[in-house]
C-alpha cells in the first residue's frame, strides 16, 4: 500500500516536470534532409504497418513515435510501407537516446525499482548497487522500450 502511494507521489512529481517542451522523436530510417512534406498528403501507411503500434501522427500528419506502450523493434515494416520514401534509409535509426530525470526516478529517490532494466536489450541501463540507474549513451539506441515501463515516467528520449 505504502509502495503504491509512493508510486503515485512520484507520478505526480513527474507530471509537474513534464511542462517544458518535449523532444519529438521521429520514426527510424528517415531520409537525409527530408521536410516530411510527402507525409502531409499520405494516408499514413507507416502507422498501420508498425508492429509495435508506436507510430502516431501530429495534426499536420507528420509521424512521431509514442513510446508509452512499447518501443521500436527495428523491424523495417514502416520503411517497407512508406512508398513516398520518406522512410528509406535502413542504416539511420532513431535520432536520440534515452535519459533518466533523477528527480522523477523512484530509485534515485530511494525506492528500489528495476522496471527499466529488464526491457533494455542493449544493457544500456546500469545500476550503482541497488539504486541510482544511469543510461550509457554509447549503448543506448533510443529504441524506447524502457519508457512505458517506468512507473514514474522518469525516462524520455532526447536529442
Ligand atoms: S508512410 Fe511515409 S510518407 Fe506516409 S506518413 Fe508515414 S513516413 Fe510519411
Ligand atoms: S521499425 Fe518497426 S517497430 Fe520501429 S517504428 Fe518502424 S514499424 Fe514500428
Ligand atoms: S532507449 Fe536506450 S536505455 Fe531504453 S531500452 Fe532502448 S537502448 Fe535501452
Amino acid at each position: 500500500m505504502e509502495h503504491e502511494a509512493r508510486r503515485g507521489f512520484f507520478g505526480a512529481i513527474a507530471s509537474l516536470f513534464k511542462e517544458e517542451e518535449q523532444y519529438i522523436v521521429r520514426p527510424p530510417y528517415v531520409m537525409e534532409g527530408t521536410t516530411f512534406n510527402e507525409c502531409l498528403a499520405c494516408n499514413g501507411m507507416c502507422v498501420s504497418a508498425c508492429e509495435e503500434k508506436i507510430i502516431d501522427r501530429d495534426t499536420q500528419g507528420i509521424p512521431f513515435l509514442n513510446f508509452k506502450i512499447s518501443g521500436c523493434s527495428d523491424c523495417h515494416k514502416c520503411l517497407e510501407a512508406c512508398t513516398p520514401a520518406v522512410l528509406s534509409n535502413p542504416t539511420k535509426f532513431i535520432q536520440g537516446h534515452a535519459k533518466i530525470t533523477m528527480m522523477n526516478c523512484m530509485s534515485h529517490q530511494g525506492t528500489i525499482c528495476f522496471s527499466c532494466k529488464e526491457p533494455c536489450m542493449e544493457n544500456a541501463i546500469v545500476f550503482k548497487g541497488m539504486l541510482n540507474p544511469i543510461i550509457l549513451p554509447e549503448r543506448c539506441t533510443g529504441c524506447g522500450y524502457c519508457i512505458g515501463v517506468c512507473p514514474s515516467g522518469a525516462i524520455e528520449v532526447v536529442a
